[in-house]
């Protein structure tokens, strides 16, 4: 079959792949030119603005599929015995552009949309079951320590620790990332965490704290630091190439969703504040239970439509599922679709990655830049003109509150503090090699810039955390210190 012929955006054919056109063969080139403007004028604004966060990612479709009955804690329908849904899953590093590594060591995304028969549920999870700070106020502080200096645009080490030693509720989750899980050696190697508390909500109206994990059933694997440093001068995509190549010959990676359910009622007293996204429940409390499997087994065809435009929104609930009052997810339900309206534009729903696709779409949302699918009459409610309605849901989730307004942290349960879980990782989790590793990740990291007056707190933030851990990095550091 002869090849198609090459049009302009209008479909009108094209004169020239290859020659713009000119006075004489030799120039000047002329504005009449449409063709040629198009392609300059259309390659120009070929991008949209990276992630601020979570810009570098790759990811694929996939089913997700219920094995076991929950339905006494949730009437979701995707959640119910025997249901397939289908679902689009986005991994990502978080502090790195666009081009960056996929080895540096850095949380990993684990962003999850179901297409269900309710409308779209998203998730936006990391690797990690917990995060470094706990307030939203200190999000957008954290990320920017993360990121570049003013002056120099580099990375700066000692900006991190600055900022992670000033906020010790950071202690948990450094802990995790200088941790082996804190470098894995491929998003298939590694367990997605809700990492928030969610809200359940079943048939008869009952609520539940729910947390969800999603286990890799490809089993943990990590790099050490040198390995990922390796990988980062042989191929900084290796992540993406991985899970491309898997998927492409069939051997689809799967994950098995556990939950950790807590009854409405213990909430208030549990011994830790269960809505501190820098705690998790202890599994001793709380077993997991599993609900299902997720498995990737479709490729995307255009990286462009299907990933970089994907829009998760932690904000989209379905019936029998909610927030919590972890206040860093209530910071989320705002920033996901703002970032979103930002960055693809206000109509970014209308793109068929993120658009309903098991539901029919009656919204009354219209207009706007790219809008191509616009409700008709009547666009206003209510009207008695046949236009959609909201039918009001039989249980909304909602959770007492009392006190006037104020700015202060949660209330305080028995033993909530910022060191204790971390301590209980590196004593009872790790074994003597990982907590070796362990100890070389801070040091090395410390020893890249950091200023005496940050590292003396450092030492101090990892002996609270653990006193021979403290130690045994103050030593490594000085004992390189004075090679
Ligand atoms: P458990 O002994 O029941 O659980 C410990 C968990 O630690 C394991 O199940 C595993 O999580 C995870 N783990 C194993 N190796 C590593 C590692 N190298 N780096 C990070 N995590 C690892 O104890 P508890 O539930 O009482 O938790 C004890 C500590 O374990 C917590 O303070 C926390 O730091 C950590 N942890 C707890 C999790 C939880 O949800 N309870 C989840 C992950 C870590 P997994 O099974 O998810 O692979």
């Amino acid at each position: 079959m002869p090849n198609k012929k090459t049009t302009t955006n209008a479909g009108i054919p094209a004169e020239s792949d290859e020659h713009s056109l000119t006075v004489g063969p030799d120039g000047p080139v002329l504005l009449q030119d449409h063709y040629l403007i198009e392609k300059m004028a259309q390659f120009n604004r070929e991008r949209v603005p990276e992630r601020v966060v979570h810009a570098k990612g790759g990811g694929a479709f996939g089913t997700f599929e219920v094995s076991q009955d929950v339905s006494q804690y949730t009437r979701a329908a995707l959640f119910q015995p025997g249901v397939s849904t289908e679902m689009l899953a986005r991994f990502s590093t978080v502090a790195g552009e666009l081009g960056s590594p996929d080895t540096w060591r850095d949380p990993r995304g684990f962003a999850l949309k179901f297409y269900t028969s309710e409308g779209n549920f998203d998730l936006v999870g990391n690797n990690t079951p917990v995060f470094f700070v706990r307030d939203p106020m200190k999000f957008q502080d954290f990320i920017r320590s993360q990121k570049r200096r003013a002056d120099t645009h580099l990375r700066d080490h000692d900006m991190q620790w600055d900022f992670w030693t000033l906020s010790p509720e950071s202690a948990h989750m450094v802990t995790w990332l200088m941790g082996d899980r804190g470098l894995p050696k491929t998003w298939r190697n590694m367990n997605g965490y809700s990492s928030h508390t969610y809200m359940w909500i079943n048939a008869a109206g009952e609520q539940f704290w729910v947390k969800y994990h999603f286990k890799t059933n490809q089993g943990i694997d990590f790099y050490t630091q040198q390995d990922g440093d390796d990988m980062a001068a042989i191929d900084t995509d290796c992540h993406i190439r991985d899970l491309y190549e898997h998927i492409a010959k069939g051997d689809y990676p799967s994950w098995t969703l556990m939950v950790q359910i807590m009854p409405y009622e213990d909430a208030e007293t549990y011994r830790f504040n269960p809505f501190d996204l820098t705690k998790v429940w202890p599994h001793g409390d709380y077993p997991l239970r599993e609900v299902g499997t997720l498995t990737l087994n479709r490729n995307p065809e255009n990286y462009h439509t299907d990933i970089e435009l994907a829009a998760f929104e932690p904000s989209n609930f379905v019936a029998g599922t909610g927030p919590s009052p972890d206040k860093m997810l209530l910071g989320r339900l705002f920033s996901y679709p703002d970032t979103h309206r930002y960055r693809i534009g206000p109509n970014y729903m209308d793109l068929p990655v993120n658009r309903p696709r098991a539901t029919t779409r009656n919204a009354y949302a219209k207009d706007g830049p790219m809008r191509y699918d616009n409700p008709g009459d009547p666009v206003y409610a209510p009207n008695s003109y046949n236009g959609p309605h909201a039918a009001e849901p039989e249980h909304i989730a909602s959770w007492e509150v009392e006190g006037s307004m104020t700015r202060a942290a949660a209330t305080l349960h028995p033993e909530d503090d910022d060191w204790g879980q971390a301590g209980t990782m590196v004593r009872e989790v790790l074994d003597d090699a990982a907590r070796q590793r362990l100890v070389n990740n801070i040091a090395g990291h410390l020893l890249k810039g950091v200023s005496e007056k940050v590292l003396l707190r450092a030492f101090e933030y990892w002996r609270n955390v653990d006193k021979d851990l403290g130690d045994r990095v103050e030593k490594t550091v000085r004992e390189q210190q004075a090679d």
